[in-house]
């Protein structure tokens, strides 16, 4: 097995033309059974087919020769280029289905004239032939790529929605020659077999025009970062792809443009607006040595920019690939989709026959007389009731939609599931610092112990906190050096999550963090009284010590969110447990959950704690959401039903949440619910009217109650309705944006 293994090759290959989840059923069933094939994979999301396979006994040429004899095609491996693949697909199925469309009107045409007439004189036999033509040019001319992906399909024995439509057409015309041969009016059936012809490629058409829909999407998501970028050289400036920009060059972003890559000013003031990237509306004033995230607009000024991320590594290319990746990944309703549009084809061809034979045996143990004609019709009208695709277009589709706009107002969905349990919440968790509270603190007096020179401690605080991310070391930081702090060399350096820090200085061990970090060591009588006092402040209080005696401690003052009180609002409206969890002292807590409205809260929490938290409220069988900052939260974001990480700022790949919020602000909370929620109902609604139309007709059409033009209509209004379902106003609010006059 290991050698096996050892000589066998992986390969992608993108893939086109696919429609639904019945698309990549059949790739997967046709590629398997080839020889050496040990794996394959479709990835419909993606257009993209993984396969392992052993090179001695398949080579990719045939491996692409079985995907192109099942109706499909290789795409180029270049993005873009893909999209514009994508593009000209629809452009040709639409196409194919107008031309159709020509040819089932004259069919229509002399059905409506001649339906009831046998052929018996010249120009009726004329007006046979004719309707004869137009049906056979109609399904195997212009649908020839239909017919082939058929019998493609059906030569493998894979049974799929091509196969069925393929049935059903000619399955009218048979029944027209068999109305020549037994004398029952034939053009009714010539007419049927060309509409179907039209009425699948319709089918293919709307599928197409969904899956080139949210590539569009995408796209427009790409299309925020620029394809050219100025980028400043020796003798002046060059306008170069963005994608050939390598770490460390310098572009320069004029006013109106957007910025190309992630980097930091390094000349230049402006403002920038990031609304499409994080969701915040208001722009930001950007200065040297800012950080700069590609997709915002610069607004007014001229910005040097060093580039501090690969193109194909930018903020905006990683939202891309997360969108692509959480959409091609199959979250539990779909794959019950996909079981049951496996035994959905069976059940059709099941219904069609049972159709048949019921029409066939009844007239004749009534009448004694076998009667084609009636068979044939409720047959007929199985098979376009039993079209499938309505129903495998249904959820992705409303998903995918809901993706792209939640990406838009700054909230990525990065696990599959997280749309659909967002929804489920019943509680919600908040850390304090940064989540409920702004993390801009502000740094109050620093008390010290006697003999300590507050220079020296500035200093200190300066070399420590530096090498940490938490909100608190931010604004010490800052704090030290605007106090004149200079750099001391660190010997050693820990950070203890939840608590603070530890350092070892000119070999004294110093540890910097909150109470409990001076247990057992000396207080003096100042400090100690000072502390007392400034304990029922509320503030946040941050200790400096050595091995046996505090230093001094510094008072910190956050500001809560002001969208926060609105959250814990709604939450008590929607039924949704809040409370906060911190690491700080129990005073700190009080006063910020107060502020907030928040009645329930859990101070001096380490991260272990929080998680443990998180455990028991699930253990009660609560659903619980928890929202952090992803410094030090990552266990509980792991642990929660659903993780939320605020304002990681561009790197969305690093941290284990299934949501993040772009804008540090939980109170996107509401947001993402309201659009999980009606994705979700979106998608129950689809399938529901997809599932109920295809149920209910093949019943009314073994019953013999639906003729196959009534069973179109009903097809193609199911389709349409869940296609403009899902699209709604959106899609056309989108296009109007995109074409303006
Ligand atoms: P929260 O739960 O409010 O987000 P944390 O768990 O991140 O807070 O931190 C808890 C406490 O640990 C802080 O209130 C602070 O006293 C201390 N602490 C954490 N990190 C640091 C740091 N880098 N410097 C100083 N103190 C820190
Ligand atoms: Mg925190």
């Amino acid at each position: 097995m290991g050698d096996f293994l050892a000589a066998s090759r992986r390969s992608t290959i993108p893939i086109g033309g696919m429609q639904c989840s019945f698309c990549s059923t059949t790739l997967t069933k046709g590629v398997a059974r080839l020889q050496g094939i040990n794996e394959v994979h479709v990835n419909l999301g993606h257009g993209e087919m993984f396969v392992d396979y052993i090179p001695e006994l398949v080579d990719q040429e045939s491996i692409e020769k079985t995907v192109k004899s099942l109706g499909y095609t290789v795409r180029d491996r270049d993005k873009l280029k893909k999209f514009d693949q994508a593009r000209e697909e629809l452009r040709l199925s639409k196409r194919i289905f107008i031309r159709s469309l020509f040819f089932s009107l004259g069919s229509l045409i002399l059905l409506v004239y001649f339906k009831e007439l046998n052929p018996t004189g010249i120009f009726l036999d004329g007006t046979l032939y004719l309707s004869i033509a137009l049906a056979l040019l109609n399904v195997f001319y212009i649908g020839h790529t239909i017919v082939s992906m058929a019998y493609g399909s059906l030569r493998r024995g894979i049974f799929n929605q091509h196969v069925l439509m393929e049935f059903a057409s000619i399955g009218g015309l048979i029944g027209g020659f068999l109305g020549i041969y037994y004398g029952y009016p034939p053009i009714p059936f010539f007419a049927i077999a060309s509409f179907i012809a039209s009425y699948h490629l319709l089918g293919a058409y709307l599928s197409t025009v969904t899956r080139t829909q949210s590539d569009e999407a995408l796209l427009g998501l790409m299309a925020l970062q620029p394809d050219i970028s100025h980028l400043i050289m020796d003798g002046g400036i060059n306008d170069i792809e963005t994608n050939k920009l390598e770490i460390g060059n310098i572009v320069e972003v004029r006013p109106g443009e957007r910025i190309p890559v992630d980097g930091i000013v390094r000349s230049g003031t402006s403002s920038v607006d990031q609304s499409l990237v994080t969701g915040e509306s208001i722009p930001v004033d950007i200065k040297p040595n800012m950080e700069v995230i590609s997709g915002s607009m610069n607004l007014n000024g001229t910005l040097r920019i060093e580039v501090t991320q690969a193109a194909d590594q930018s903020f905006i290319s990683r939202v891309v690939k997360n969108v692509q990746e959480a959409r091609a990944i199959k979250p539990g309703i779909i794959q019950l989709l996909d079981k049951i549009l496996k035994y959905f084809v069976p059940l059709v061809l099941g219904a069609a026959s049972l159709a048949f034979a019921v029409w066939i045996v009844v007239p004749y143990i009534t009448t004694g007389d076998i009667v084609f004609e009636a068979a044939i019709y409720a047959a007929v009208s199985a098979l376009i009731l039993g079209y499938p695709c309505a129903l495998g277009m249904s959820t992705p589709l409303a998903m995918e939609r809901a993706y792209i706009k939640a990406t838009k107002k700054g909230i990525l969905f990065r696990s599959p599931d997280s749309l659909y349990v967002i929804k489920t919440i019943d509680t919600l968790l908040l850390d304090k610092t940064g989540t409920v509270t702004e993390g801009k603190l502000a740094v109050g007096e620093l008390h010290h112990a006697k003999g300590v020179e507050s220079e020296w401690l500035l200093n200190v605080i300066e070399a420590m906190e530096s090498h940490s991310n938490h909100p608190i070391a931010k604004s010490l930081v800052a704090f030290a050096e605007e106090q004149g702090a200079e750099g001391l060399e660190l010997d050693d350096f820990r950070e203890i999550s939840g608590t603070g820090l530890k350092g070892k200085l000119s070999g004294r061990t110093i540890e910097i963090g909150n109470i409990e970090t001076t247990e057992g060591k000396i207080f003096d009588n100042s400090l100690e009284n000072e502390y007392q006092r400034a304990r029922k402040m509320g503030n946040t209080m941050v200790f400096i010590s050595d091995e046996s005696r505090v230093l001094a401690f510094v008072e910190l003052n956050d500001r809560i969110r002001s969208s926060i009180k609105d959250l814990v609002k709604w939450c008590k409206a929607n039924k949704i447990q809040v409370s906060m969890l911190t690491g700080d002292s129990r005073e700190t807590a009080k006063m910020i959950a107060g502020a907030a409205g928040i009645t329930s809260f859990e101070a001096s929490l380490k991260p272990e704690d929080k998680m443990a938290f998180v455990r028991r409220s699930q253990s009660e069988g609560r659903k619980v959401a928890f929202i952090g900052d992803g410094i030090n939260d990552a266990p509980s974001i792991t642990q929660s039903d659903l993780g939320i990480a605020v304002g990681t700022g561009t790197d969305i790949t690093k941290d284990s949440s299934d949501v993040i919020f772009m804008k540090p602000d939980p109170s996107n909370f509401i947001q993402a619910r309201e659009i999980g929620k009606s994705g979700y109902a979106k998608t129950a609604q689809n399938l529901s009217i997809a599932f109920g139309v295809n149920i209910i007709g093949l019943a009314l059409s073994v019953a013999g109650l639906i003729t196959p033009v009534y069973a179109m209509i009903a097809m193609i209004s199911s389709a349409s309705i869940v296609l403009l379902n899902s699209l709604g106003s959106a899609y056309i609010v989108d296009r109007l944006h995109r074409n303006p006059a």
